[in-house]
């Protein structure tokens, strides 16, 4: 662990400050059942290492939280009687990230609930290319 790493609030469930209901644990990670579900089951993994988001995040921690992700779906979804799931992650207050250390959401979902997620957007051909053609530049 990271001695001078922001002491978020993920960071004082991993050291044991304060209760969560943690569902799985490595070396490297941590899973434990989001405080407000956004659907019953909904479960967070963390990286033990701090980083904020996907931007400063190097690919091993990355790795080993996706590894984790993959580890337990089946467990998340099949606990509660799912029948899919939900691996969202939200990177900058902009897009809605509120814990300031990166977390992957596991949100299990059934078949035929009420849900919103996000609303879609139509996109031209022309929008598309032109927004494609600036990805492909920036990752040059
Ligand atoms: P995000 O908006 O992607 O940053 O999501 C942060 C998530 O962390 C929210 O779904 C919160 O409900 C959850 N959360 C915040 N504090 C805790 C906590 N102490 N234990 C478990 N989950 C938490």
């Amino acid at each position: 662990m990271n001695d001078t790493a922001p002491d978020t609030i993920f960071m004082k469930i991993i050291r044991r400050e304060i209760p969560a209901e943690i569902v799985y644990e490595d070396d490297e990670t941590i899973a434990f059942l989001d405080s407000n579900p956004a659907t019953k089951g909904h479960t967070l993994v963390v990286p033990k290492e701090f980083s904020e988001n996907i931007f400063d995040i190097d690919e091993e921690p990355l790795t080993a939280v996706m590894r984790t992700v993959k580890k337990i779906a089946p467990a998340v979804r099949d606990a509660v009687g799912a029948h899919g799931l939900h691996i969202n992650s939200n990177h900058g207050s902009a897009a809605g990230q509120v814990v300031p250390h990166l977390h992957i959401h596991l949100i299990p979902r059934h078949s035929r609930d009420e849900f919103n997620f996000w609303p879609q957007q139509h996109l031209s051909t022309a929008d598309a290319a032109a927004i494609a053609t600036a990805i492909r530049e920036k990752i040059g």
